[in-house]
């Protein structure tokens, strides 16, 4: 900026022409022009000759602090100078120039009167080139103001480039006709632009387009991803988005409007904050174990399968899956087998489900479905099969084969229950009713009646006090000697007279006595009365037969079997070559060497074993030899359809025969049928068991059929 230090209106003198007509001297004309521009002239104008300056005008001598230009006219030339050095440099600066004919122009330092320095712009001429030492005119116009503010400015911009060059975030600066003012290095290498894009200047639809071709936009319309961003910038409103690169890097991009058009957009490297919310995300709604969404997410989910089935009047099923045997893996081979287990499991759930299907693991072994858009129920009852056959497949753990099963519960949407808790309370209710029914099953809510889903807590709190309020008891079923159709033992089985309920079958209350291992004391309840049972019986002159008692995996694990066992024998008198105890496979199989030492000492205490429901476990006959078992208990259900299936025909005298070699009796259980009992005859098994010859019947009733007893005359036979 220029600064004017005096008005040089005072100083103007206007010619005139007060004798109209007149001629005058044409160079005295001139001349007096001349002098009027020099004296009224808005730029200081100077006449030096030799070392002095000869004349100047009003504005030269305001601008060095003189009065008048008589004042500095007559003095010499280096009064108006920085310095004695300042000035000869600029005579020999000047010097040759003037010579050659040409100006001088120039920044110069100069000095008023009191000293202040000024810088000006010089422009000076030698009067005649042709003889320098006639004089030169220099004009001389105040640029200290200017100058001053152009350097301020240089070290603003010098700021301000270091800073952008060296702030971690990007930086662009587009003006107001939507073009590239500036930008810095890191808004190129966040942004990976080539060089020629980044140039000042560059449409900002050019760094749109670029974008959109190379997909940081996603899929879409190029040209119309390129006008609808276009568009947007240019209404120049604040903003603030995130995004991410496809490369993963996530950027924060924040711009604001400048006065006068265009906008400064700051783009910040957020991926790290950006990986570690969502990292945070998922930990709050994923399970570390399996990867599957969390009770929180589902219910989330849930939530909105809900909102969306009301609307569009779909039905939906929830599918509460829960692993039968996790609890024995769990408690015999450790916890990271359990986990194991657990993770094997919600993988191959998770191959049984749609991609649009939800799976979520609640905790421990339990699991649910969502099933979007079902028509109706065989759908949910196919997954659920699914679900099952996934579960039954071995699976290696830690090197043991083992096997499980998964009880599967179906409640549907809008039959079952109109909202998420009822929903997945009624799969509970289902799925526990699977496991009553004998495990690896599926059940539907709508199939299980109210009385028999009772509430499994308060059904656990009714279970605690069965024992003191005496409601246990047991039923007795024979076993017929096939050689002699003869009883030659019988097993113990356990009811249970519910004070509401009535009378329950074990499979209403033995699984959860088992899950929360109320199934111990039952179990000691069971043996010593069976034992005592035995010795009055014997005691009553009655024939001895053996007698059978069943042992729940939880029961056989348990560290005092066999100083319970020990002490009811003792308590009881009960002689221990007659009492049986009835193991199924699954408790052999999940940690075979202990509990191979345990049958071992159970053995030794004069005890009988039995491998009960054998066949549906997972020991491989082969294995069966070492275990010192005496018994094999042929489950029901390959003699339930002997006289139809040719594969149980096989199995069950494979079985038999396999019984031979070993030495052990064999044992068919649920017998229904003359067919099976001719059948079971004819290969030889050594005992039935089943309805055929007798329910299970309370004592005194199988006191009497044992009193009543000769060889069985059975239906049908002598007549
Ligand atoms: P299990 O040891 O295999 O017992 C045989 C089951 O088959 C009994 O069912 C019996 O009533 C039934 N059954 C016998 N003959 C026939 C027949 O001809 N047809 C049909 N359809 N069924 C027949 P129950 O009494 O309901 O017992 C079921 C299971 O509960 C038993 O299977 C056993 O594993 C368990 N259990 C029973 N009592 C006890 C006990 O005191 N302690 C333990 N830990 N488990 C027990
Ligand atoms: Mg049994
Ligand atoms: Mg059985």
């Amino acid at each position: 900026m220029r600064t004017r230090r005096t008005s040089p209106a005072d100083n103007r003198t206007t010619p005139s022409r007060s004798d109209g007509g007149q001629a005058r001297d044409d160079a005295s004309q001139a001349l007096l022009e001349l002098r009027a521009i020099f004296d009224n002239a808005a730029v200081a104008i100077l006449f030096s000759r030799g070392r002095w300056i000869q004349r100047c005008n009003q504005r030269a001598a305001a601008l060095f602090g003189y009065d008048a230009p008589e004042a500095l006219a007559g003095q010499p030339a280096a009064w108006i100078h920085k310095s004695a050095e300042t000035y000869e440099e600029l005579i020999s600066t000047a010097a040759p120039l003037f010579a050659a004919g040409e100006p001088f122009h120039s920044d110069w330092e100069f000095r008023q009167a009191d000293g202040t320095a000024l810088v000006c712009n010089v422009y000076g001429q030698a009067v005649d080139p042709a003889h320098i030492d006639e004089g030169a005119v220099w004009v001389i116009e105040d640029v200290t103001d200017a100058r001053r503010n152009e350097q301020l400015l240089r070290e603003r911009q010098a700021i301000l480039d270091t800073t952008m060059e060296y702030m971690d975030q990007g930086i662009s600066i587009v003006d107001a006709d939507l073009r590239m003012l500036a930008a810095n290095r890191r808004f190129q290498e966040l942004l990976e632009f080539p060089d020629w894009l980044c140039q000042p200047g560059t449409p900002f639809s050019e760094f749109i387009r670029y974008n959109a071709e190379r997909g940081d936009y996603g899929p879409g319309d190029v040209d119309e991803q390129v006008r609808a961003r276009v568009e947007l910038a240019g209404r120049f409103e604040p903003h603030e988005f995130q995004r991410e690169r496809p490369d993963g890097t996530v950027l924060e991009i924040r711009g604001r409007p400048v006065p006068g058009g265009g906008f400064v957009t700051v783009y910040t490297d957020v991926t790290k904050r950006a990986r570690a919310e969502e990292r945070a995300q998922y930990l709050a709604t994923h399970d570390s174990l399996t990867g599957l969404p969390n009770r929180d997410l589902f219910n989330e989910l849930l939530t909105h399968t809900l909102t969306s089935a009301r609307r569009y009047g779909r039905a939906f099923a929830v599918l509460f899956i829960d692993l039968d045997r996790f609890k024995i893996i769990n408690d015999t081979l450790g916890h990271e087998a359990g986990d194991a287990l657990v993770r094997e499991m919600a993988e191959r759930f998770t191959a049984c489900v749609r991609d649009s299907d939800v799976i979520a693991r609640l905790g421990g072994d339990e699991f649910i479905v969502l099933i979007e858009e079902v028509d109706d129920e065989r759908q949910a009852a196919a997954t659920a099969r699914k679900l099952n056959a996934a579960a039954l497949e071995p699976v290696t753990i830690m090197g043991r084969e083992c096997r499980v099963t998964a009880s599967v519960g179906i409640s549907l949407f809008p039959d079952d229950a109109q909202d998420g808790p009822s929903l997945m309370r009624n799969a509970d209710i289902a799925m526990y009713q699977a496991k009553e029914d004998g495990k690896n099953a599926y059940q539907f809510y709508s199939r299980v009646t109210r009385s028999r889903a009772s509430d499994p807590m308060a059904m656990e709190a009714d279970l605690r006090r069965a024992i003191e309020r005496d409601e246990l008891s047991l039923t007795y079923q024979a076993k017929l000697g096939l050689a002699t159709d003869t009883i030659v033992g019988v097993e113990a089985l356990v009811r249970w007279q519910h004070p509401e309920q009535g009378t329950l079958q074990p499979a209403q209350f033995i699984p959860i006595a088992e899950e929360t291992g109320l199934i111990l004391g039952i179990g000691k309840w069971v043996l010593r009365q069976a034992c005592a049972q035995h010795v009055a019986w014997t005691a009553a002159g009655l024939p001895p037969v053996s007698v059978a008692v069943n042992l729940s995996p939880r029961q056989f694990r348990d560290d005092n079997l066999l100083d319970d066992l020990d002490a009811i024998l003792r308590e009881t008198g009960m002689d221990p070559a007659y009492l049986e105890l009835e193991v199924t496979e699954s408790v052999v199989m999940f940690n075979v060497e202990e509990a191979v030492d345990k049958l071992h000492a159970i053995k030794r205490r004069g005890v009988r074993l039995a491998i009960d429901d054998f066949g549906t476990g997972f020991s491989s006959l082969s294995h069966i030899k070492h275990f010192p078992v005496d018994t094999l208990k042929v489950d029901r259900s390959f003699i339930r359809d002997l006289a139809v299936d040719a594969d149980d025909r096989a199995i069950t005298r494979a079985i038999i025969a396999m019984g031979a070699t070993l030495g052990l009796g064999v044992v068919a259980e649920g017998v229904e049928t003359r067919e099976q009992y001719d059948f079971l005859r004819d290969y030889a098994c050594d005992q039935i068991q089943g309805y055929y010859f007798s329910k299970p019947v309370a004592e005194p009733d199988f006191g009497a059929l044992l009193r009543g007893h000769r060889p069985w005359s059975k239906p049908g036979d002598s007549a």
